[in-house]
């Protein structure tokens, strides 16, 4: 789960790590009495949402030369007139696709003097298994063009869950972000702050761009973005309660009120699975055989009809869906039980793409018996393969 900066400031802030001042705005007249209350001399106005590359980045509705999603301001006024030309419009960057994603709420910032930009991030790297520090000195600017043109300028070093994080990995820091002097102490404290910060709050992903050196000499964290592990989210009520919906795809929002794990994807299947395994193999075997799958879906163990029916509802909200496959294992659920689940939501659906169905498991011969037995016309497999072929077969037919 992803949140916005401003929450995730608030978040390090907890930690000791140091953020600016600042203050959340839905209206322009929100923006101004925030901007009042920081004092000034410099804001900065910034579009809230979940996605990088603000600074960079294009409202729809204005001039190719307008500012973007991240402006400095030098009077309150000025703080209000952007707020009121920035609310309610679409933000385009490079990490929002085409669509963008529109502004809702704006972060009014007290303004630093920049004398420098880092980067400096946290995750979990999956070949260690351990939590990876990524730090570099080019900050500010696209971290993946620094990785891909001169990527011996990225360092990262990893940290022991046995010692967590010790002096030295405070001088590895130092030495990466070429500090010295005071300002290598500072970022020796920054970074313990951030693993405690990371590790506490189950984080999946923790980045700061820039972290930047001030006019003062001293570093302030003038970007967060962070992202959680949603399995651990049970222990953080504080943090679930940071989620916003609006950011998230209506039809994944949907999808999990019913336990439903569903992720939106291109293509032109959907998928309804048991099992993330099975899922996953699913969609590879679509592809083999020439399709795309439209989504991911996990109905989880459970598959009643209840859950089966509001799958196929959230499936065929997506207008790209021209066939959808049916593979399900019964182990603790029976087959003969899924068959029905199947026929009654496709029934009450009013299903009009074809449907191809594999089960196997506990009662299979019995489910099969009803399938065949249903007016419905639902293609029976046999197998994986016989179903991808099938349902990849019935989408070329019809269309
Ligand atoms: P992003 O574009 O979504 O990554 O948004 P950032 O929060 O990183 O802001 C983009 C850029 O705006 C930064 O790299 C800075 O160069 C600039 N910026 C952000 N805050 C300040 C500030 O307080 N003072 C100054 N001078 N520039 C800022
Ligand atoms: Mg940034």
């Amino acid at each position: 789960m992803n949140i916005h900066e401003y929450q995730g400031k608030a978040v390090l802030k907890e930690f000791g790590v140091p953020v600016s001042k600042g203050g959340i705005a839905f209206t322009p007249a929100e923006a101004r009495a925030a901007a009042q209350e920081l004092g000034g001399p410099l804001w900065v106005v910034k579009s809230q949402i979940h996605a990088g590359g603000r600074g960079k980045g294009k409202f729809k509705g204005l001039d190719a030369d307008a500012a973007g999603g991240v402006r400095l301001a030098h009077s309150v006024d000025e703080v209000e007139a952007n707020a009121a030309e920035m609310l309610g419009k679409v933000l385009v960057t490079h990490q929002t696709g085409p669509e963008g994603k529109q502004v809702n709420r704006l972060y009014i910032e007290d303004g630093t003097d920049i004398a420098d930009e880092l980067y400096l991030s946290i995750l979990v790297d999956r070949d260690t298994s351990r939590v990876a520090f990524v730090a570099s000195t080019e900050g500010g600017m696209d971290i993946e063009a620094v990785a891909e043109e001169t990527p011996e300028k990225i360092i990262t070093f990893s940290v022991d869950p046995a010692t967590g994080f010790m002096p030295l990995h405070g001088r590895k820091l130092a030495g990466a972000l070429n500090l010295h002097g005071d300002l290598a102490k500072q970022v020796a404290k920054i970074g313990a702050a951030l693993y405690k910060a990371f590790t506490e709050k189950d984080m999946a992903l923790l980045e700061i761009n820039p972290l930047v050196v001030t006019k003062e000499n001293t570093l302030k964290c003038l970007d967060a973005k962070i992202g959680f592990d949603g399995n651990s989210l049970y222990r953080h009520p504080d943090i679930m309660e940071l989620r916003d919906l609006e950011e998230e795809d209506a039809a994944e929002v949907e999808a999990s009120k019913y336990d439903l794990s569903y992720i939106k994807l291109d293509g032109s299947i959907g998928c309804m699975v048991n099992g993330a395994g099975l899922a996953m193999a699913t969609m590879d075997i679509i592809k083999l055989y020439g399709e795309e799958p439209a989504n991911f879906l996990d109905v989880g163990g459970g598959a009643t009809k209840e859950k089966v029916t509001e799958a196929f509802k959230i499936i065929l909200s997506d207008e790209n869906v021209k066939g959808i496959l049916v593979n399900i294992f019964g182990g603790i659920m029976r087959c003969d039980v899924i068959a029905e689940g199947v026929i009654a939501a496709a029934t009450e659906m009013d299903l009009k793409v074809p449907l191809v169905v594999r089960l196997e498991g506990t009662n299979v011969e019995k489910g099969k018996e009803i399938l065949a037995g249903s007016s419905l016309a639902i293609i029976p497999a046999d197998n994986l393969a016989d179903a991808a072929q099938k349902i990849v077969a019935a989408v070329k037919e019809a269309a």
